[in-house]
């Protein structure tokens, strides 16, 4: 298809759509899997806002304009296999030589030098259309809607209730804000974790969203309404969640008031960008657009004051009973520049519940099938059961997600792989595709919240045994062993998560389509990189790491 025809059909802005089938429109699938993972991240059931690029995580964007978009698409239509696209911060700039196993596309999104790095300097740079926040899987087309943190989301409440209470869960009141991107996985994850769930946000919309996608179980604007709904199911030990639509400091101060003190407490609102991301209590969202843009700077510091008072009532409530830990986007950081002296009080949810996972080198692996016809996934599910049967959780979660995760965008799945199992299902996937099981190639990538693909001191790296949290080198050297290893593309960005300053970290995705090149990039790419997460671990002393170099036979 030519290029004009390609964007009337699937890339109108802002309605953009991957092709989907097994027809090429590129040369190669290598070419054509960025291609389509482009314009599904962009894809409205995917994306919290197409009309602005923005897929997730505040202002996280695909590319950085329109035109760019077009542009990385004319050049993906006819990419040769000798050849790789350079993407700075979301726009194309330039063609390299390369080979038929290099990546075909090199990203690098966010960066700027570490004197300069914070949002003053980024929004000063953005606002002349130098460069764009790329979060962590927007700008690196590997997004899949708000199942990329499900599972993870439910590994960490599943750990939170068998740490804190025995496993035993139900009735138990996990209250969070944000229903965002990622915050909306919150509510299913919690359920299926077992608890009671309340999530409040202060944008009815981003509510509404969950509800259309199954992700939540009820809406309301009351908190009388919400409060009543919640003693139902606790009282009948229901696992069902409840979205009501507030500023998380009004809804915290009133649960303090009527002495309700949850079981859990976390927040996922945007914290990790306190101008174009939280919402200070007191202003309507209509009001915080107008603030913005008329008063940069009292719009930031009133963030960071009701950052701090949010903080200030969760520390409350923790020396009353709730078990508060930090859910990864900064809140206790900027708590701090607001004035509360005892964010850090509490951890965050690596530290907390998901190390010991690193050091087996285990992550989000996560998979699509650009044929965009769901019987794929379920096909890979099921070899994925066969091929690990002696996993008990990850059957639990397979059977789970079959059943209660609706795809956004092309049919996708994640779940939690390390060392060994990571290559065993890329070679098994790679197979799938040449033998025609499925319709079309199989894209595989993860989150760059990995086990060695990041460095980020307030999250990921926070209160590393060796003080290392936040030496970035490792995140480089990830990046550099996914390029040699092969991955289709590559990338590298710097405040995903946690914000500009305070995050640099690495991405790779390598896509499966069924060939002998596709196979030996895969060997290569899924063991190296969740090497480094144990390699990075071991390094830093921890003992489960040490003695799975000696398991996995990673001595050098
Ligand atoms: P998002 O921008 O899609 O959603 C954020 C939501 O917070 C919005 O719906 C917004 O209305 C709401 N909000 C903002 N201020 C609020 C307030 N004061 N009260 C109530 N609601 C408020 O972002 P997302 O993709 O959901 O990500 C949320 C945060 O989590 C970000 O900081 C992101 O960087 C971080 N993050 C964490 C992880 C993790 O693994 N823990 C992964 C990805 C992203």
């Amino acid at each position: 298809m030519d290029y004009s025809e390609f964007i009337k059909q699937f890339a109108q802005h802002p309605s953009y759509r991957s092709p989907r089938g097994n027809e090429l429109n590129a040369r190669s699938w290598q070419t054509e899997a960025p291609l389509r993972m482009l314009l599904n991240n962009l894809d409205s059931e995917v994306a919290e806002n197409p009309a602005e690029l923005i897929v997730y995580g505040g202002t996280g964007q695909a590319a950085r304009d329109p035109e760019s978009v077009r542009r990385i698409i004319r050049t993906l239509l006819t990419l040769e296999e000798t050849r790789s696209l350079l993407i700075q911060s979301g726009k194309p700039v330039g063609i390299i030589r390369s080979h038929a196993q290099a990546p075909r596309v090199l990203i690098a999104n966010s960066n700027l030098v570490p004197a300069w790095a914070d949002w003053e300097n980024f929004n000063r740079l953005r606002k002349k259309g130098l460069i764009m926040f790329g979060q962590m899987t927007a700008g690196s087309w590997i997004y899949i809607g708000t199942q990329g943190i499900l599972q993870g989301t439910y590994e960490t409440f599943a750990a939170c209730g068998e740490k804190y209470f025995n496993g035993n869960t139900h009735g138990k009141l996990l209250v969070s804000g944000g229903l965002g991107g990622m915050g909306g996985a919150q509510p299913l994850a919690a359920t299926m974790a077992g608890y009671t769930f309340l999530g409040v946000d202060v944008d009815r919309e981003r509510i509404r969203k969950r509800l259309q996608t199954g992700y939540i179980d009820r809406m309301t604007e009351s908190y009388e309404e919400a409060m009543k709904l919640i003693n139902h199911y606790r009282e009948k030990r229901e696992t069902r969640s409840v979205g009501l639509v507030g500023n998380i400091v009004d809804v915290l101060d009133m649960l303090r008031k009527d002495n309700i003190i949850p079981d859990v407490l976390t927040d996922q609102t945007s914290a990790h960008d306190p101008l174009n991301g939280y919402i200070p209590q007191g202003l309507t969202l209509q009001q915080a657009a107008d603030l913005r843009k008329s008063s940069p700077t009292e719009y930031r510091s009133l963030a960071l004051k009701s950052m701090a008072r949010q903080i200030g009532i969760m520390l409350e409530m923790r020396k009353r009973g709730s078990v508060v830990f930090d859910y990864g986007n900064n809140l206790r950081e900027f708590a701090r520049q607001g004035g509360e002296k005892d964010a850090f009080s509490y951890r965050g949810f690596v530290p907390e519940f998901i190390r010991p996972l690193f050091c087996q080198g285990k992550g989000p692996f996560r998979w699509v099938a650009l044929s965009g016809n769901p019987e794929d996934i379920r096909i890979t599910d099921q070899a994925l059961m066969e091929a690990f049967p002696q996993n008990k959780n990850l059957l639990k979660w397979l059977e789970s997600a079959e059943v209660k995760v609706r795809y956004q965008g092309l049919p996708a799945r994640i779940c939690w792989l390390g060392m060994d199992e990571r290559e065993k299902a890329g070679i098994i996937f790679n197979d799938l595709v040449k033998l025609g099981k499925v319709g079309a190639p199989i894209v595989i990538g993860r989150d760059h919240l990995d086990c060695g693909s990041v460095a980020s001191p307030n999250r990921e790296t926070e209160a590393m045994a060796d003080g290392s949290d936040a030496i970035s080198d490792w995140p480089l050297l990830n990046l550099m062993a996914n390029t040699c290893g092969g991955a289709t593309w590559v990338s590298f960005h710097h405040g995903g998560g946690v914000g500009i300053g305070y995050s640099q970290h690495a991405g790779m995705v390598v896509v499966a389509d069924g060939t002998q090149r596709a196979a030996a990039c895969l060997k290569r790419v899924l063991y190296n990189d969740p090497a480094l997460g144990i390699y990075r671990h071991a390094d830093a002393g921890y003992r489960e790491a040490v003695d799975n170099i000696d398991f996995f036979n990673l001595n050098y």
